[in-house]
């Protein structure tokens, strides 16, 4: 019994080595999302300023950074950080004390409640497209559209492409819609309060930005002249973990994630979503990629036929749906043990039905020691492995009971691609 689990062990060792060697590495070379490229030009002319740790599009915006995103497109950003506001509100951060003030006593939001302004409840899109439609100078109260229906004039002055409202709404959706409403028409009635009181009518909002000394015309066109050039390449890492959800782990992953601001992609497995179906949910409410790594992880039964393992995939992407609550379609997979060395009837048979997979070209190696690595030596492995090499990293982690090292590794691992210039990014 003793020998066979050594050769499986080594076999196992030998599948990461030739994955780890044998992955094109010149086939990866990211460019800028679109949400990048606009969160770019709306940092440059000082209308978002992002966080310590990134622009985080990835994660849901607070109420708190909704409103700020709203007085920076008013062109109010200099009369807030001015100063002096008072108001009523106990749940305000320290840096948004101005920004809260200045809200409250220009009736842009009245808080949730007396002494509470929701400064970290999530802004949902409904709330986010009436601050911009009122910045605009559409007025829900006058009937210009519905405070919790504002799709459909949201989409005609060009702010979504579709009414059906995000399932999820992210950061990156915040700076997309704020960079379309630069070019949106504004309201031509000028009796309301958000236009300028002289009651000049400025055409579109950059135009009245620019009027109001927020940036200036060549600013504006140098901030744009980004699309012109087209996105730039960036060195993209993605963190990956396989093998979850893991009711010790999983949380202690989503942690260190939050708290350092990054995405990362889950190859979950079926069985384990059953088991977890809430930290799959926390998964994707948290900005993350959730993707399937099969329902059973069994060698023996996935690999004796092409339609074994297209069934077994079918059946983790159900314990998928039927965990977040809607068809969520997932198209991203991971082969146990890895696509290397096997009969290219599998990932033949993968790309025929509809599926992206993806190996890996580095590692924190967390599961290749038999007495498991210490955190130390798993952010030395992810470290050794992305050494010199080019274009983007997909890293390979497990998510299990027993790898709680881990996630105590994440922090600095973290750290080591954000000192090397890496963005990080999800598998799609
Ligand atoms: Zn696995």
């Amino acid at each position: 019994m003793r020998r066979k689990k050594g050769i499986r062990f080594a076999a196992v060792m030998a599948a990461v080595l030739v994955a780890l060697t044998a992955l094109p590495q010149a086939a990866f070379a990211a460019v800028q999302t679109t949400q990048e490229m606009q969160a770019d030009a709306l940092k440059s002319l000082g209308l978002f300023e992002g966080t310590a740790a990134g622009y985080q599009l990835h994660r849901k915006p607070t109420r708190m950074e909704a409103v700020t995103m709203l007085i920076h497109l008013l062109g109010e950003d200099s009369a807030a950080k001015a100063g002096g506001w008072k108001h009523p509100f106990a749940d305000v951060p320290d840096w948004a004390q101005n920004y809260a003030g200045y809200a409250y006593n220009k009736g842009l939001s009245s808080g949730v409640s007396a002494a509470g302004f929701g400064s970290d409840r999530d802004c949902t899109e409904a709330e986010y497209l009436t601050f911009v439609l009122r910045a605009l100078g559409y007025d829900d109260r006058r009937g210009d559209f519905a405070w919790d229906s504002p799709y459909a004039l949201a989409k005609r002055v060009g702010l979504i492409n579709t009414e059906t409202p995000l399932r999820r709404f992210s950061r990156g959706d915040m700076v997309s819609i704020s960079y379309k409403a630069l070019t949106a028409p504004l309201s031509s009635d000028t009796s309301i309060a958000v236009v300028d009181s002289l009651g000049y009518n400025y055409g579109v909002l950059k135009d009245k930005l620019i009027e109001k000394g927020a940036f200036t015309a060549a600013q504006y066109i140098s901030a744009t002249e980004v699309y012109a050039q087209g996105p730039k390449t960036v060195k993209a890492v993605y963190l990956t973990f396989d093998d979850g959800p893991s009711a010790k782990v999983t949380p202690r992953i989503l942690a260190a994630l939050e708290e350092n601001g990054v995405p990362a992609t889950f190859f979950v497995l079926g069985n384990m979503t059953e088991k977890n179906p809430q930290l799959v949910r926390q998964e994707y409410e948290e900005g993350h990629k959730v993707a399937t790594h099969g329902y059973s992880h069994d060698y023996k039964y996935l690999y004796a036929s092409a339609d074994n393992l297209l069934s077994d995939i079918k059946k983790g992407n159900a314990a998928i749906d039927m965990a977040l609550g809607f068809p969520y379609d997932n198209r991203v997979f991971r082969f146990p043990g890895g696509s290397y060395g096997r009969s290219k009837a599998f990932p033949e048979a993968v790309k025929n039905a509809g599926y992206t997979y993806y190996d890996w070209n580095a590692s924190g190696e967390d599961a290749t020691k038999k007495k498991g690595s210490t955190a130390k030596e798993i952010a030395a492995s992810a470290a050794a492995t992305s050494k010199g090499k080019q274009g983007d990293l997909i890293v390979l982690f497990h998510d299990a009971a027993t790898k709680s090292t881990t996630a105590d590794a994440l922090p600095e691992i973290i750290k080591y691609y954000r000192d090397q210039g890496y963005v990080f990014r999800t598998l799609e």
